[in-house]
């Protein structure tokens, strides 16, 4: 499996338009954009601009980073029109939860019955 690094992360060079991205929402800190390969109707990322590998590496002074991404969240399941129906927010920390790309994500997935577990 490839290792991102910050030269060399997938996520960085969508955030500096190197590699496009359908984007759905921008601002100075977040970048919201369609997966690539979606799971469901509803597939989007939401990514901090700043690089961090995942939750384990934003310092605790750094926080404020993951309340801007719920923020981000909740404003795109208004203006996409699912936050009534219900969504699922999936962020996959390090190898056991398969984290493929190391700049962390939050995955929304919403659009149809979601199984669990
Ligand atoms: P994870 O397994 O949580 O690391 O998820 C990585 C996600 O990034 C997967 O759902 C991929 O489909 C998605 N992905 C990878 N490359 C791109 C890309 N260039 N544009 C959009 N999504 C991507
Ligand atoms: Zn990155």
């Amino acid at each position: 499996m490839e290792v991102y690094t910050l030269e060399n992360c997938i996520f960085c060079k969508i955030i500096n338009g190197e590699i496009p991205s359908n984007k759905v929402y921008e601002d100075e800190k977040v970048l919201a954009f369609k997966d690539i390969n979606p799971i469901a109707p509803v597939h989007i990322l939401v990514i901090p601009k700043k690089h961090y590998e995942s939750i384990i590496d934003i310092q605790d002074d750094e926080m404020d980073i993951v309340a801007h991404i719920h923020k981000t969240i909740n404003k795109i399941a208004d203006d996409m029109n699912f936050k009534e129906d219900g969504f699922r927010i999936i962020n996959n920390c390090g190898e056991n939860a398969g984290q493929e790309v190391k700049h962390i994500h939050y995955h929304i997935i919403a659009g149809k019955t979601l199984n669990w577990p």
